[in-house]
């Protein structure tokens, strides 16, 4: 059980159904042991009252024993009369164990039956007053106790009671019945309770993890968990989750200053390198070795200053201080101003660049220069991730509420496991696997793809096959009230 509130309801309904098994077993043991007792009290009484009566009409000077037409010893007939009555099974038999009255109800029993009744006179029951036997071939199975009978004349031997367990068997069995009709109702409302128990004691909990799920960026930092005023356990979750994340806060802001700082002093060193460079360059008389190396200082430079830009503008986007400045524009018109950059970067590469545009404009709300800036950074990863002989295409889209931006290169593709870390900062795939001859990037590019994409309120997305090529798709709202239309679906 994957979750802490299924492991509960479990762990509940199972403490609650053993609890409910357990009360049933007592109750089911109670009622066993009531239900016998009362049979055995009603036989024990039956032979005690048996033995009074007969005790009783000897002293009282009666007959109690009389002779059949066979001359065989048989209790009076009034006695006879009077015993019948007992609902139960009476034998009464002489000292030498002979039968002298087998009472009605043991009419249907066998001879051989009777007499095993009767021979239980000859072994009374142990150390307890009643003892149960099986009546064979019947196979019932009865209580018994057996009394001797004293001073009822020198023919009477003892007197056997016995009563049938079925009686109580069936009580009990209806009982085990209920249990089972109620039982699994039982659990059924354990589980029940037990998850709404697990709900809520959790519930704070789900909080907690929502709370702390959205602040996922170092841009969220700020924001803390809300404290209970009790201080539980989750209080102190709380807690302690928060003072985590100022300390967090601290050091991310403390980078940040730093990336910041470091950006913004190298920028003045940069531009000053960069003129002075280029003054030597146009200086005259300049060796051709030393103009050769000079200029390879300044495509450095070059590089160095577009990567402190952008690393500024990250710096900067981290702390809140980057605005765009959007207003309405031809996407088309866009995408075609970059056409010509994508030739003179496509055609060295020996690449085929192709730019479809619709006829008519896609008018989007956006940051012109931050628009263009992504696209070139699309165009040039797509050139020199593509060996010479291959495609890139530049096409743009316009779906009801959205502009959709697509660059496709046949290149050498992205690992499907590079796939989830190309938007961050600084990731780069394995270096050999570059064009031969291209520098590779700092991994910031497509990180201020995807930033610039989203604050337009947009999105980026990346298919790529690898030995096959990518392709980026950069979705743009067309108007404010775009964020009610779902993006559209490729
Ligand atoms: P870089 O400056 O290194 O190109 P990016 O952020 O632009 O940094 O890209 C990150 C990584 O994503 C690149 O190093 C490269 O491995 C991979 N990548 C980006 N675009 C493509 C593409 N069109 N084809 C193949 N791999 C690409």
């Amino acid at each position: 059980m994957a979750t802490i509130r299924g492991r509960l309801t479990a762990w509940y309904a199972t403490a609650l159904t053993l609890t409910l098994a357990g009360f049933a077993l007592v109750i089911y043991g109670a009622r066993r042991r009531a239900a016998f007792q009362e049979l055995d009290r009603r036989i024990v009484s039956e032979a005690e009252l048996t033995a009074g009566i007969l005790a009783g009409v000897y002293r009282a000077g009666g007959v109690v024993v009389q002779r059949n037409e066979a001359g065989l010893p048989t209790l009076a007939s009034e006695l006879t009369a009077t015993l019948d009555v007992v609902p139960d099974y009476l034998v009464i038999t002489t000292v030498e164990g002979r039968i002298l009255f087998a009472s009605a109800e043991t009419q249907p029993f066998t001879f051989q039956e009777v007499e095993q009744l009767a021979g239980l006179a000859r072994r009374p029951p142990g150390r307890g007053a009643v003892d149960t036997v099986t009546v064979r071939p019947r196979g019932l199975r009865l209580r018994f106790a057996v009394r001797p009978v004293t001073g009822a004349g020198p023919e009477l031997g003892a007197v056997v009671a016995g009563a049938t367990t079925a009686g109580a068997t069936l009580q009990l069995q209806e009982l085990l019945g209920t249990f089972a009709l109620i039982l699994p109702f039982g659990v059924l409302i354990a589980y029940v309770v037990g998850s709404w128990i697990a709900e809520r004691a959790l519930a704070p909990v789900d909080a907690i993890i929502t709370e702390v799920r959205e602040i996922t960026d170092g841009r969220s930092l700020h924001r803390r968990l809300p404290v209970p005023l009790e201080r539980d356990e989750l209080g102190r979750l709380s807690e302690t989750l928060n003072e985590m994340m100022g300390r967090l806060e601290r050091s991310f802001t403390a980078l940040r200053r730093f990336t910041a700082d470091a950006s913004h002093e190298l920028k003045t060193p940069l531009t000053v390198l960069r003129s002075g460079v280029q003054r030597a360059v146009r200086a005259r008389d300049v060796p051709r070795d030393t103009l050769e190396t000079l200029e390879e200082v300044l495509q450095e430079i070059n590089r160095m200053t577009e990567l402190v830009d952008t690393l500024l503008t990250l710096a900067r986007v981290d702390e809140g201080r980057v605005s765009l400045h959007r207003e309405p524009a031809d996407l088309g018109a866009i995408v075609e101003e970059t056409r010509e950059t994508g030739e003179l970067l496509a055609e060295p590469a020996g690449l085929t660049l192709s730019v479809e545009v619709p006829r008519e404009p896609v008018m989007a709300p956006v940051d012109r220069s931050r628009i263009r800036q992504l696209l070139l950074n699309l165009l040039t990863n797509a050139v020199k991730y593509t060996p010479p002989g291959g495609r890139v295409r530049v096409r743009l889209d316009s779906a009801p509420g959205w502009a959709v931006l697509n660059v496709a290169d046949t290149g050498i593709g992205i690992a499907p496991g590079d796939l989830p870390q190309i938007f961050d900062r600084f990731w780069r795939a394995d270096i050999a696997r570059t064009r031969t001859g291209e520098r590779a990037g700092a991994g910031l590019g497509l990180a201020i793809c995807k930033w610039i994409a989203e604050a337009h309120g947009g999105s980026i997305e990346v298919h790529s096959r690898p030995g096959r090529g990518t392709a980026f798709t950069v979705k743009l709202p067309r108007d404010a009230a775009a964020d009610r239309i779902p993006p559209p679906v490729e």
